[in-house]
């Protein structure tokens, strides 16, 4: 196939705009609007402009777009060194305790913030009766910030009225813009549906952030933006992998399908050390909608059995302390996942959640009243987050309240901020941890003036959405510190009309050769984004651990995959796009290959199964605390497409 130029003859050349800004904000979930309003107090005052720019729109962009049911991050009454105990015990070991730490003391302000904004927060009364968040407040029961005892549905989560929860937390983030904006004297500084691509590096220093690029999904349009610091919050990669949903299914993941490792692909690109990238998450969650499952194991105590009425958990626990030892105590969330699969592949499925015998035995200690009310509640956590999953249970005529539904591991995700820890390697906040954990500005990435936060940040895990928000406000911080320090002038190489021409590229290409068949969609010029993301898909299934080959890989399956991945990226450069929207899609199959291969790359270098139940390695199947209780990190060489991993110390600083 012919190499493919761009000079703008069958794609209109994009009106380019550059927007100049001290701090600019690479996303808008919950990390960059808490930056967005921690940034604004520090940055305002001294004159320091302040920029978000979200692919989505802010009110309902990110993974707590369509609203939660709990906020799985409050401490309250428990100690940080327990929350730091806790989010070891899960992620099976290898956190990085500094930045845990540092979380966990300041993240309940975040919750507390959420309130004042007006977030309805379930409550205990005086006498322990509990009343969701609208009721709470029609009963003047105190705030979280006042004395408030909230109804915890686990040790670490709280109960919310979420449905409207991330426009609550986008409104805080943008008034701070607006703030922001009006004090400094620029037009614009929120700039939403433009879709990131890449960041830009200094001319001078190349391990120094100057700006990013990106496009318009809905204006033709190239946006440059120019800034001193910037802070990578785009959320971790859903997608990577052949998701189990197919034809009339496909689409619905259990992660939010505009997270497409934008995070990731961009940190390793500008050559940031990258952390834990062979972590990945797996939920096991309601079969085929993805509903999900925290409420109904935690606040309404339902019960998983496998097909002959057996708990899992308990008959599979001699045969997983063979190679687990120690940490099938901890029953971290691999680890019951483990147990699930193990009797799904011996044939002793299906896996069942007895949602109809938990609200039976709720019925023994509450009023008819309260248990309608609580139903209620229950039925709504899936209409929040998981409006398919009622699809589903109509579609199969079945009542959730009579009988028990499936449950099934999902396909592998990489993010940072759940119950997974992949991401990139940053600085701790200097006054807890090692000093090989700190180099001078809180969550600074190894680029100087990049920050992560959210799913972004690795190696601290179970951060969840007020976790989120409260890193994102560290590191909104930790930027303005960093500007402070660091005025001198910051300048990209990078000739504009060059981008337009690199990024538009995929218009240009079918623009061209379009007229070539009488379907486009076949065309032997070029391959459209969706089925080049099918191909990735296919790859990372079969060969790095998939749904198909129920997780397992190994050093031979991975180096098969290589090949085929390296076949894929050679494809990639003859994706084109009809339209905007194919753009997106084109950029987000980019972002999403080097996630997938970072992620390959680091299982590859790990020869053990430090998380069975998210992945298995066949060739080295126990875990092996001797030689691998440590963090694989790794920096990838744009030019040479070489990736360079690597063993980094952990350190435990809680006992
Ligand atoms: C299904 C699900 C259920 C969850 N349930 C809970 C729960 O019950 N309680 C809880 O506390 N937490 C929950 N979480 C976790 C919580 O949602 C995340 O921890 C949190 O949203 C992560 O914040 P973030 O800012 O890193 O990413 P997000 O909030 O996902 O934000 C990412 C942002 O980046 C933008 N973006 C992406 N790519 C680009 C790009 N290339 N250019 C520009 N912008 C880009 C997106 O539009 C979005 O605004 C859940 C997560 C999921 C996926």
């Amino acid at each position: 196939m012919e190499p493919k130029v761009n000079n703008f003859e069958f794609c209109p050349k994009p009106e380019i705009v550059v927007h100049e800004t001290d701090v600019l904000l690479i996303g808008g979930g919950m990390a960059a609007c808490g930056a967005a309003y921690e940034a604004d107090r520090w940055a305002t005052p001294q004159g320091l402009r302040v920029t978000m720019v979200d692919k989505a729109a802010t009110d309902r962009s990110g993974a707590v777009a369509m609203g939660l049911s709990a906020i799985n991050t409050y401490l309250g009454e428990n100690s940080v060194d327990d929350y730091v105990r806790y989010v070891r015990n899960d992620l099976m070991g290898i956190i990085r305790e500094d930045l845990v730490y540092d979380l966990g003391r300041v993240v309940d302000d975040s919750v507390h913030l959420f309130e004042d904004w007006g977030l309805p927060i379930w409550k205990k009364d005086a006498e322990g009766k509990s009343f969701d968040g609208a009721q709470a407040k029609k009963e003047e029961i105190p705030s979280l910030r006042d004395g408030g005892i909230p109804v915890r549905s686990g040790r670490w989560q709280l109960m919310i009225n979420g449905e409207s929860y991330k426009v609550v937390v986008a409104e805080a983030g943008k008034l701070a813009l607006e703030n922001n904006r009006k004090e400094t004297g620029v037009d614009q500084n929120l700039f939403e549906r433009v879709f990131v691509v890449k960041l830009l590096l200094d001319k001078d220093d190349p391990k120094k952030v100057a700006g990013a690029v990106g496009f318009s999904v809905r204006e033709h349009k190239l946006y440059i933006f120019k800034c001193k610091v910037a802070l990578l919050a785009a959320g971790g990669a859903v997608n990577v992998f052949k998701p189990r949903s197919t034809a009339e299914g496909q689409g619905r993941a259990w992660f939010p399908v505009w997270n497409a490792g934008s995070t990731f692909a961009m940190a390793a690109e500008a050559g940031a050390e990258m952390t834990m990238m062979e972590n990945r998450f797996v939920p096991s969650r309601f079969k085929d909608g993805y509903g999900p499952v925290g409420a109904w194991f935690l606040l309404f105590k339902a019960k998983a059995t496998n097909g002959l009425g057996e708990d899992y958990q308990v008959t599979n626990e001699e045969e997983s302390r063979k190679f687990y030892g120690k940490y099938v105590d901890s029953m971290g969330t691999c680890m019951r996942n483990h147990m699930m699969i193990l009797d799904m592949k011996a044939g002793k499925g299906p896996i069942k959640i007895h949602t109809d015998k938990a609200l039976g035995a709720l019925s023994e200690t509450m009023s008819k009243k309260e248990i309608k009310h609580l139903e209620a509640e229950a039925w709504e956590d899936f209409l929040d987050m998981t409006i398919s999953q009622a699809g589903v249970w109509a579609a199969n005529n079945m009542e959730p309240e009579n009988v028990p539904s499936e449950l099934m591991p999902s396909e592998p995700y990489l993010l940072g901020s759940h119950a997974g820890c992949a991401g990139i390697w940053t600085s701790g906040p200097g006054d807890f941890g090692p000093e090989e954990y700190y180099w001078g500005y809180n969550r600074m990435t190894t680029v100087k003036g990049l920050f992560a936060a959210g799913d972004g940040c690795g190696a601290s895990g179970h951060k969840f959405s007020s976790g989120s928000h409260a890193e994102g406000r560290l590191t909104g911080k930790a930027m303005v510190s960093y500007c402070m320090d660091n005025q001198e002038t910051v300048e990209f190489s990078e000739d504009p009309e060059e981008l337009a021409k690199e990024i538009f590229m995929p218009m240009e290409t079918y623009g061209k050769y379009s007229d070539y068949s009488t379907d486009p969609d076949i065309n032997p010029n070029y391959i459209r984004p969706a089925m080049l993301q099918q191909r990735l898909q296919k790859m990372m299934d079969e060969y790095v651990g998939g749904v198909s080959t129920w997780y397992m890989t190994s050093k031979a399956m991975l180096e098969e995959g290589f090949n085929y991945l390296q076949m894929v990226k050679e494809d990639a450069s003859h994706m084109c796009a009809e339209n905007l929207h194919e753009l997106l899609r084109a950029w987000e199959n980019f972002h999403r290959l080097l996630a997938g291969e970072a992620h390959a790359r680091h299982i590859y270098f790990r020869e053990e199964t430090r998380y069975p139940g998210y992945y298995y390695r066949g060739d080295f199947l126990p875990i092996d605390d001797e030689n691998w209780k440590c963090f694989v990190n790794s920096t990838y060489d744009k030019q040479s497409g070489e990736w360079n991993v690597f063993k980094r110390d952990y350190h435990q600083l809680i006992s």
